[in-house]
């Protein structure tokens, strides 16, 4: 196997145990980018909004099931053009598929600690992203030290090991 595919093994089984592009944690919607098709990503059951702007999907995507994307092969440019930083320190070889995997597990353990906490909260949005649970909760009661602690400690991480572009 050629280095880039070894990489590119490495970052699918990263990505298959990760999914948070794709579940709500990082991003809210996702819009269609020029060669997207309406008609085929329609056709197979995404469901779009075209308010003012270019159309977008909202997340938690439907078509994840169980960390993996149901229509990988015809899935809109933006998810394919998407990389977070880990998958950028792995292309780059600044991080083995180990370490990344410990950052992925320490993200996803602050993601369920919120989650757990929401739920706690009374929230069980769970369709909705979860930085928009986290405001629906906080609008209504701001005495949530805890969550609120949890959810800026998982904004840091997020910003730092997995956005290109911070929030
Ligand atoms: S956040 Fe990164 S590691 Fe996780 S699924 Fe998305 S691209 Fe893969
Ligand atoms: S279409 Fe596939 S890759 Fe894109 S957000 Fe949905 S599950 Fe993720």
């Amino acid at each position: 196997m050629k280095p880039s595919e070894i990489a590119a093994a490495a970052a699918a089984r990263l990505c298959l145990d990760c999914g948070m592009c794709c579940n709500g944690v990082l991003f809210q919607i996702v819009r269609l980018q020029p060669g997207d098709s309406v008609r085929e990503l329609e056709s197979l059951g995404l469901k779009l909004s075209r308010k003012k702007s270019a159309p977008y999907f909202r997340q938690p995507c439907e078509k994840l099931i169980e960390c993996t994307c149901s229509i990988y092969e015809s899935r809109p440019m933006r998810c394919r053009l998407f990389e977070c930083r880990q998958l950028h320190r792995l292309e780059n070889r600044e991080a083995s598929e180990e370490e990344i995997a410990r950052v992925i597990e320490s993200a996803k353990s602050a993601v369920e600690n919120v989650k757990t906490l929401l739920l706690e909260a009374g929230n069980e949005s769970l369709h909705l992203p979860l930085s928009e649970r986290y405001d629906q909760v906080m609008a209504f009661e701001s005495a949530h030290e805890n969550l609120r602690e949890a959810m800026e400690g998982l904004q840091q991480i997020l910003n730092a090991d997995f956005r290109m572009e911070p929030l």
